[in-house]
Parts: structure tokens; C-alpha cells; sequence
């Protein structure tokens, strides 16, 4: 089940982020801990370049005992909404916890078994699920903890180890999920607050939205100063493709442009038809895209 060999992923951390990890450990010895791990990827078919960029911690109310650990997933969902809207290229790649405690040196048949209905999940944003496990503590020299990074994928039942070799420890900040974020209680349902210039298509994308495609959510990008429609779409033949939905300004009225995560082969092409396509509403832009993309399936149909 466990394979270590041509795992085909490579893994980039920064120190800052072991760092936290640890301190996080170094707060329970008794008793499991976790959290999550964000950042971004590239992967090209079955390879994947995944890097690290923030952890986000347990939360308040996760629960612990020296075999089990469950997060805090709506503290966790909130801070992850805040980081989103200032960068909006992060997502959630896997979470992290620990076996330290009980010395258990890999993953339980119950860890493998979450991760499992997680990345095959209609939802999960992506086709992989990163997880890094702290498997013993370090007296004295080196690294203050042990850590294993295991892979898994959509539809495949291999647990992949990656190896050392192919995880690289980077020197570099982090985003802080506690930065001062002046959107952060805008992120997913006040962005009609931030009307600038008063765009009544927003209301009715979010009222359309609402009501048809509750997975795509309203954010807002401090880096583009635009709000934005990110979520899944789901195709006539059941797979999913990330799309996001950009409103921006051209010249005296609002449009909307979309684009789709760059990993999905099948959509890739009908997909770049729309690099330069503008929309006068977000909505207007999902709905071609999705009917472009369900023909594509169609026609590919076997
Ligand atoms: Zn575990």
C-alpha cells in the first residue's frame, strides 16, 4: 500500500513553516496536534511541484487525544477565506499532525482512510492531498522534530512516501494567515459593501449563484482591487474544474473575464478560447464556459 519510489512529486517548505509546526508540537507532548498546510502547485499529468507557503493552525476548538486529533475546520475555513482574498493563487494542500506522542511511525489505517474520501471528494479543489506527519522528537542536535510527507491522489489507491530527496527545506517568509487583512469580513459574503463603482450585476451574480451554483463563492483581491467568483464546476460527466471568475473595469463598465485551473487537460484547450473573452456579468461567463466545456465532454465521450 505504502510506496516510496517514483512518487513523482517534488515538495518545497520554507524553515518558517517546520518552525511553526514544531512550536505547535513543543505545545502538546502528550497529545496529537495538526494543522493545515497552504501554498501553491504545479502539476503537469501525473507530476507535481507543491510549495508550501503558510500553515494554518489547529484552531480553537480542535479536539485531542493521544491517538486521534480532529481541527477546528470552521476557524480554519475562516482564516483560510482572509489569506485567499489577499492571494488568491493559494490553496489548501493537506494538512499536518502528529504521531510523536503515541510512536507511531506512519500513517494509521484511520488517517489514510480520511485522506482518502478527501481527495476523492466532488469538492476538494484539487487532485491531490499533501500530508505531512511528525513521527519523534529530537533530543539535542539538528532538526527538533522527525517529519515523513505522504501523497495522495484522486482515484488512485497507492499511498505515496515522498522522499527526502525530493522535498526541499527554502528559506523564505511565510504568509501569515495574521496579517492585518481589511477585507478579511468581506471574504465570501459583503462584497457588495466594497461597490466601486455601483455594479448592480453583482447582486444578481450573487443571487444567481446563491441559488445554482452555492460551491462558487464571492471573494475580494487586495492584489487586483477586484472582487472575484472562485469554486469548482461540475461537468455533465461528473469531473470538476476550478474556475475563477474576475470582474474588472473596461473603461466606463464593469466586465468579467474567467479562467480555469491550468491542470485540466481536457478543458484546456476550450478553456483558452476564453483568455480574451469579456462578460457582462460573472454569471454570464460561468454559464458559457460550463456548456463550452460540457460539449468538449460530450464529444469526447468514449
Ligand atoms: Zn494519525
Amino acid at each position: 500500500m505504502f510506496r516510496s519510489k517514483k512518487s513523482a512529486v517534488s515538495i518545497s517548505i520554507p524553515r518558517a513553516a517546520l518552525d511553526s509546526i514544531f512550536d505547535e508540537c513543543d505545545k502538546y507532548n502528550a497529545d496529537e496536534t495538526g494543522g493545515r498546510l497552504i501554498g501553491t502547485y504545479c502539476g503537469k499529468s501525473r507530476s507535481y511541484e507543491i510549495k508550501v507557503s503558510g500553515v494554518i493552525g489547529p484552531g480553537p476548538n480542535a479536539q485531542r487525544s493521544g491517538t486521534s486529533f480532529f481541527q477546528d475546520g470552521s476557524y480554519q475555513e475562516e482564516v483560510f477565506r482572509s489569506v485567499e482574498a489577499r492571494h488568491p493563487e493559494v490553496e489548501h494542500l493537506g494538512n499536518w499532525h502528529t504521531h510523536h506522542v503515541n510512536g507511531y511511525p506512519t500513517l494509521s489505517g484511520g488517517d489514510i482512510a480520511t485522506y482518502r474520501n478527501i481527495v476523492n471528494h466532488q469538492n476538494h479543489n484539487t487532485d491531490f492531498f499533501y500530508a505531512l506527519l511528525v513521527v519523534g522528537k529530537n533530543a539535542g542536535r539538528g532538526s527538533r522534530y522527525d517529519v515523513k510527507h505522504y501523497f495522495f491522489r484522486r482515484s488512485d489507491e497507492t499511498v505515496y512516501e515522498v522522499p527526502p530527496s525530493d522535498v526541499r527545506i527554502v528559506e523564505c517568509p511565510l504568509i501569515s494567515p495574521h496579517e492585518p487583512d481589511p477585507t478579511r469580513h468581506n471574504a465570501g459574503h459583503s462584497v457588495d459593501k466594497r461597490q466601486s463603482p455601483a455594479n448592480p450585476e453583482r447582486a444578481k451574480d450573487k443571487e444567481f449563484f446563491d441559488e445554482f451554483y452555492p460551491e462558487l463563492k464571492a471573494l475580494f483581491s487586495e492584489k487586483i482591487g477586484a472582487p472575484y467568483w472562485k469554486g469548482p464546476l461540475t461537468l455533465v460527466d461528473g469531473s470538476t474544474v476550478d474556475i475563477v471568475a474576475v470582474e474588472s473595469a473596461g473603461g466606463a463598465t464593469l466586465e468579467y473575464s474567467i479562467i480555469t485551473s491550468p491542470d485540466n487537460q481536457v478543458c484546456t484547450d476550450a478553456a483558452s478560447a476564453y483568455k480574451e473573452r469579456k462578460f457582462p456579468a460573472a454569471r454570464h461567463a460561468v454559464l458559457r464556459l460550463e456548456k463550452d466545456l460540457n460539449q468538449v465532454v460530450y464529444r469526447n465521450r468514449k
